[in-house]
């Protein structure tokens, strides 16, 4: 097995990070003249805390890691870049991933000249088995991104083919847990102890509301996290991010009731959905959406006719595996029942 030492790129192990002058001082300050800053108050005139560390005290209270064990992003989106960064050498290496999965993933590959190698799931039920995915892979496989619960398709990957993967992999193995907190499964973030080259991704954008402050989570190794910290922009997450995420943080009662009404309301939607006539299949969901194929072909049209009346879904009809289906969230009560009615009427 690869150490992780040998699978970084050799330019960013060597790599000197840049020193920000907030690095470079620590300790109590009342005159602060080394950052070339307007000294005159606005609020913002100050960089922030480049380390985010009372955010990150946070969030190791709440996941009961250890700060060193995690990094944050702007939204997981940096977290998946900067992986193909730390890890792909451009137009020698290769990723594999699922398919069809979060679009992220191929998007950052191709950003970073980098193979990407989907592999489809079961036409059926969007299971996965280990040895598919082993089967896709060669000694230039870097990484292995798995999506649990996956985005478009809703459902959990089982668990024991993950274990599977983690156990016969030599790279790095991404588990996106973006909808984690709709699943109740538990999270791999228990397993970073066991797999030395498991990174698991979190967000704020999803369970926590927190998506338009952009701040994602990857939990790994202290070894890992420390090259995601060398390669990141040194004030990634600006301060209105970390002062936010610090009071979505605090009100994690607030977070789990809302939770606890859209987890009703897919239970709702799941049955609901199913009634209606142009409805052909509903994807069962452990996330906060469901893959809905519509019937005839007619996908287009319902989209059409749903944007129509206001109603925005996702069409998902040219993806993979997903031909006549739409991606529809989980919303409100009146929401949802709007939807429903749209749907009702399309004829
Ligand atoms: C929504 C989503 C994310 C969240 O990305 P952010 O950049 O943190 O907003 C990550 N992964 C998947 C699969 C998603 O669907």
């Amino acid at each position: 097995m690869r150490n992780i030492e040998s699978m970084i790129r050799p330019c960013i192990f060597k790599l000197h990070p840049y020193s920000s002058a907030r690095d470079e001082f620590h300790g109590k300050a009342s005159v602060l003249l080394d950052a070339n800053e307007n000294p005159f108050d606005t609020d913002y005139n100050r960089y922030p805390d480049p380390h985010q560390l009372e955010l990150k005290e946070k969030i190791s209270r709440i996941k009961r890691v250890r700060p060193e064990n995690l990094f944050l992003g702007n939204g997981s989106d940096e977290a998946i870049d900067l992986s193909f960064r730390i890890f792909c050498n451009p137009a020698e290496d290769n990723v594999v991933a699922l398919n069809p999965t979060y679009g992220m993933y191929e998007v950052c590959a191709e950003v970073n000249d980098i193979e990407y190698r989907p592999v489809d799931l079961n036409a059926e039920d969007f299971s996965f088995t280990a040895s598919s995915v082993m089967k896709a892979c060669d000694d230039r496989t870097k990484m292995i991104f798995l999506c649990s619960p996956n985005n478009p398709t809703g459902n959990l990957l089982n668990r024991e083919e993950i274990y599977k993967i983690l156990d016969s992999f030599d790279g790095i193995v991404i588990i996106d847990e973006a909808y984690n907190d709709f699943s109740g499964e538990k999270s791999f973030i228990g397993d970073l102890d066991k797999y030395s080259r498991l990174i698991v991704f979190q967000t704020l954008s999803k369970a926590w509301g927190g998506a338009g402050i952009r701040l994602g989570m990857a939990f790994a190794s202290e070894e890992i996290i420390s090259y995601y910290n060398r390669v990141k922009y040194p004030y990634n997450i600006n301060r209105l991010t970390q002062s936010a995420a610090l009071k979505i943080l605090s009100e994690e009662e607030k977070m789990r009731a809302k939770l606890e009404r859209i987890l009703s309301e897919r239970d709702r939607m799941f049955v609901e959905l199913q009634a209606v006539p142009t409805v052909e299949k509903v994807y069962p969901s452990k996330a906060n959406f469901f893959l809905i194929k519509i019937k005839e072909g007619r996908a287009d049209d319902v989209y059409g006719y749903l944007i129509n009346d206001e109603v925005v879904v996702r069409n998902r009809t040219n993806v993979d595996l997903c031909s006549g289906c739409l991606r529809v969230a989980v919303g409100t009560p009146a929401q949802n029942n709007k939807l429903l009615s749209d749907l009702k009427n399309f004829k």
